[in-house]
């Protein structure tokens, strides 16, 4: 009836006001933190799986420790809407950066720190003369720092994206092609881009239940890959079953809550003195 198709639009509207406020509250939150400096940084350590020793760390933005709280795939999407991805961005690269030096001046063991990179932010060769300068003025090296992005980056296909990614590899910096996986993929993004590493994504590991064609899948990419001299990290390595998957595949890198979650870098500082 008219009554409650009108129940309906205004059912919507108050739906969409909702989710409209929230972003804006989402928003100005971001903005208050950046200011105040209050947004932490988590890192969740990655293994070599030869060794069994941590070889590096991938960081990972938190909301401050308040009331209500967001997770990044909460509140990254619309800081990339609202253009605050890129001061963001900058706080992110500064502070693991410097974290970075700060743990190789404290303990000399090799570490490299991977850093996640918004689509948004590879638009502007602003990232590009960020990072330059930033590590220039570090004493981290370039080469210690793996840049982590996700195909979503290449859907526009600019020349520009590729402009961006080369220049930056020429400067010594790893590429790494995140959440490699069943969603959208493109073999082709292997050979056009300048790609060091491919982490598969968690959606691609066997769930433990012997499901032999995404088992086939997975062998059969690991091996491409490796014929084709990438970095292999797995992540979201929650179980044995997987992590024994990964170790006849022949997985370089191993990431996931059953060797360690993100934690704050004081926990890392500790890791890596047991690790001395
Ligand atoms: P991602 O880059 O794929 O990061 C991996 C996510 O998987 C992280 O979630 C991590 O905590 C989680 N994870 C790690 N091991 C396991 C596991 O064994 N099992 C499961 N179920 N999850 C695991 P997080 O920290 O909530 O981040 C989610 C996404 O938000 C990230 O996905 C990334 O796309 C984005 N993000 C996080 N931090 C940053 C950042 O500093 N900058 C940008 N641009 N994006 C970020
Ligand atoms: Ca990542
Ligand atoms: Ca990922
Ligand atoms: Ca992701």
């Amino acid at each position: 009836s008219k009554q409650s198709g009108k129940g309906k639009i205004s059912f919507y509207k108050a739906q969409y006001q909702y989710e409209f406020s929230r972003r804006v509250d989402i928003q100005n939150s971001i903005k208050h933190n950046l200011e105040n400096k209050s947004f932490r940084l988590f890192y969740q350590p990655v293994f070599c799986s030869k060794t069994q020793r941590i070889s590096g760390v991938e960081a990972l933005i938190r909301w401050p420790d308040t009331e209500i709280s967001y997770t990044p795939d909460e509140f990254i999407p619309i800081a990339e809407e609202c253009r605050l991805i890129e001061p963001l961005g900058e706080w992110i690269i500064s502070t693991a950066l410097q974290q970075l030096s700060d743990w190789q001046q404290n303990f000399q063991i090799p570490l490299t720190l991977s850093i996640n990179i918004s689509p948004v932010q590879l638009q502007k060769s602003t990232l590009l003369t960020y990072l330059l300068t930033t590590i220039e003025k570090s004493n981290v090296k370039s080469s210690n720092v793996i840049l982590e992005i996700t195909e979503t980056a290449f859907m526009e296909d600019s020349k520009e994206v590729i402009d961006i990614l080369t220049t930056l590899s020429n400067n010594g910096f790893r590429i790494a092609l995140d959440d490699f996986g069943m969603g959208y993929s493109s073999i082709s993004h292997l050979m056009s881009y300048p790609i060091d590493i491919v982490k598969l994504d968690k959606s691609i590991q066997p769930l433990d239940d012997n499901n032999d064609k995404r088992l086939k899948i997975i062998e059969g990419l690991s091996l491409m890959l490796k014929a084709l001299d990438f970095s292999v990290v797995a992540e979201g390595i929650e179980t044995p079953t997987q992590h024994a998957l990964c170790n006849t595949l022949g997985i370089d890198y191993l990431q996931g809550f059953l060797f360690a979650r993100p934690m704050p870098a004081h926990e890392i500082s500790q890791l890596l003195k047991k690790e001395k």
